[in-house]
């Protein structure tokens, strides 16, 4: 695939290599958590492995507390998202006065604002990234006078380990036979569920994966499914 062609609105702009941004935030700013309210979050299976173990509970319970789980007839795999709370401001479950009650677990995408950051695979099967900053008029971060470049926020905001992770999906993702028309059985996802989004059963249910490291966990976790899915003659049932 080659890079995608942006068409962004003003007040999101591609950064371009090595070109830094001004932005802070922290709990003295005036809008602290007004961003944590309204939000279309999308989870990652490793959001959701950090997040429940945060949570000191599993994936499954996980899901079954906090997430929206939706899937129209068009998606390949099903798309999670953090359900909001009916307070009348659609509230973040996790957001306190204080600040991110899970903030240790806190998802990628809490992590990675003001920044965004599209990820896909070159026409050599190489693993391309670029970012963009998002300017929200309600956000006074930017007010701050802390200049930083992309690697400083991504180091800064503990996001190493979540990029790897969701990189590692891109193969299944984006699969060529899913350019070709592949249609996911209700089985199957099933099985993505209860495989990627329940990671530490996955470790339970497979001897090999006991001591695994979380994003070698995450590598055999995604190979499987690929496997499952993608290879000649292997046909999970519906
Ligand atoms: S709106 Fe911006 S500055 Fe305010 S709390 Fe959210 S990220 Fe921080
Ligand atoms: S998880 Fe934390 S940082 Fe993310 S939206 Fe919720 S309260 Fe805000």
């Amino acid at each position: 695939m080659s890079e995608p062609e942006l068409q962004l609105p003003g007040h999101i702009h591609r950064l371009a290599d090595k070109e830094s941004f001004t932005f802070a935030c922290q709990p003295g700013v005036p809008c602290f958590t007004e961003c944590c309210r309204e939000l279309e979050l999308a989870l990652s299976p490793y959001d959701v492995l950090r997040l429940s173990r945060q949570l000191a509970i599993n994936g499954k319970e996980l899901l079954d507390r906090y997430a929206v789980i939706e899937w129209e007839e068009e998606d390949v795999f099903p798309r999670i998202y953090l359900g909001m709370v009916d307070d009348g401001r659609a509230s973040c479950p996790f957001v306190t006065p204080q600040g991110c009650s899970v903030y240790p677990g806190r998802p990628a995408a809490c992590r990675t604002y003001p920044l965004g950051r599209g990820a896909w695979r070159d026409s050599s099967g190489g693993q391309q990234a670029l970012y963009v900053l998002q300017r929200e008029q309600h956000c006074k971060g930017f007010a701050e006078p802390v200049e930083q470049s992309v690697d400083q926020w991504v180091t800064g905001q503990g996001l190493i380990d979540y990029l790897a992770a969701n990189d590692m999906m891109i193969p299944l993702l984006q699969h060529e036979k899913i350019r070709q028309d592949f249609q996911s059985t209700a089985a199957q996802r099933d099985l993505y569920l209860a495989t990627l989004y329940d990671l530490e059963n996955f470790r339970k249910d497979n001897q090999n994966s006991r001591g695994l490291t979380d994003l070698e966990l995450m590598q055999s976790a995604v190979n499987r499914l690929l496997h499952l899915f993608f290879e000649d003659g292997v046909h999970p049932h519906d």
